[in-house]
């Protein structure tokens, strides 16, 4: 099972799902062209396989043109959950990371055209970057507040969590609803405005606060 490294511990969490949230921020609904006043979040999965812990090179998808960065506040789930009300939503975040999401842009683009799923858009090995897991609770979280990505030393995304349109623990209670949360579970939150293209040679670097840094480098071609 795909592990998670815990700042401070020698244990890793083993990771149970990666559950995604698509359009939680107004000014990337907007920069995405949909109307920020009827956006409404929604949920994708990616395979476990899809992490990518610190220390690795991402390596872009041979059929896409278009690889774009998306930072994201990732929250670690401990428990089981179904139907949960805020105050248990709020009790099952054991920890929290700094993630990207990243994305074959074109292939989404042209995945939405045709009605088709994201999976080879979303889901490819290695598209799941993310930091060591903070552990800490719901009150831990909430003393923190940034996350940015710069690319190349220049700041790219930079955006408090609590402009998020579902906060974390409503996308938590909504997410029980439709599925059984399970420990082990990794949200990726949903990403705010300025998402674009990396190329190889890139060196990405993702904060939560001073709390989490994660920092990828997006490996070069093999020489033919
Ligand atoms: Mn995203």
């Amino acid at each position: 099972m795909p592990t998670l490294a815990i700042a401070g511990s020698n244990t890793p969490m083993p990771v149970a799902r990666i559950i995604c949230i698509g359009r939680n921020y107004r000014e990337h609904a907007r920069e995405m062209g949909h109307d920020p006043a009827r956006a409404t979040p929604f949920f994708f999965f990616k395979p476990t396989s899809a992490l990518l812990p610190q220390g690795r090179e991402f390596t872009c998808p041979w059929y896409s043109h278009q690889v774009d960065h998306e930072v994201e506040l990732v929250i670690a789930i401990d428990r089981k959950l179904q139907n949960a009300n805020l105050s248990q939503a709020q009790d099952a975040i054991c920890g929290f990371a700094v993630g990207l999401d990243m994305t074959c842009r074109d292939i989404q683009r042209e995945a939405k055209a045709q009605g088709r799923p994201w999976e080879l858009a979303k889901g490819f090995d290695g598209s799941a970057p993310c930091s060591a897991l903070q552990p800490g609770r719901y009150a831990d979280l909430k003393a923190t507040d940034t996350i940015s990505l710069s690319v190349n030393g220049k700041i790219t995304q930079q955006a408090s969590w609590r402009d998020m349109i579902w906060a974390v623990p409503e996308l938590i209670v909504e997410l029980s609803r439709y599925t059984t949360l399970t420990p082990g579970d990794l949200l990726f939150t949903g990403t705010p405005a300025g998402v674009g293209p990396v190329v190889p040679g890139d060196i990405l670097e993702a904060k939560l606060d001073d709390v989490c840094h994660l920092s990828v480098v997006v490996a070069k071609p093999a020489a033919r």
